[in-house]
């Protein structure tokens, strides 16, 4: 086992520059519509909902849980540790990310397991946002 990042950097496009901005800083952020307020991810122009063009970027409590998860078996994900949780979340805020989770057994993971964002870092010296489990209920 080594220290030493592995993982591919971000790819940052201009509908997801203002996310990746947001890591740097340790902040999780997502689109809010400023019309409905409804959240949206993955980022893209448009409000799926009212087809508004403006939004803000609003920070987000990181927390949620696992909604569905899956390992990758064949073939493994090159630079990614394993066994390697390949996880969608539900964050509180009522939008999906697909991310991993980190920090516990695939045989102790279930669905609805409480998740909290952390970081992960890239071998070009950026981060990515991964979850961890916490206890449901518990103060971070
Ligand atoms: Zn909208």
């Amino acid at each position: 086992m080594t220290n030493v990042p592995t993982r591919p950097d971000p790819v940052v496009t201009s509908d997801t520059q203002f996310f990746w901005e947001g890591v740097e800083q340790g902040k999780l952020l997502a689109q809010q519509c400023q019309e409905c307020k409804a959240f949206r991810h993955p980022p893209r122009a448009m409000c799926p909902g009212c087809n508004s063009l403006q939004w803000d970027a609003v920070p987000l409590s990181g927390k949620g849980e696992v909604y569905s998860w899956l390992l990758p078996r064949h073939p493994l994900v090159p630079d990614f540790e394993s066994p390697l949780i390949v996880a969608l979340i539900d964050l509180e805020e009522g939008i999906r990310l697909l991310s991993n989770v980190i920090g516990i057994s695939p045989d102790d993971l279930d669905n609805g397991q409480a998740v909290e964002v952390c970081y992960a870092p890239t071998k070009g010296g950026k981060a990515v946002p991964v979850f961890k489990p916490v206890a449901r209920g518990a103060q971070s």
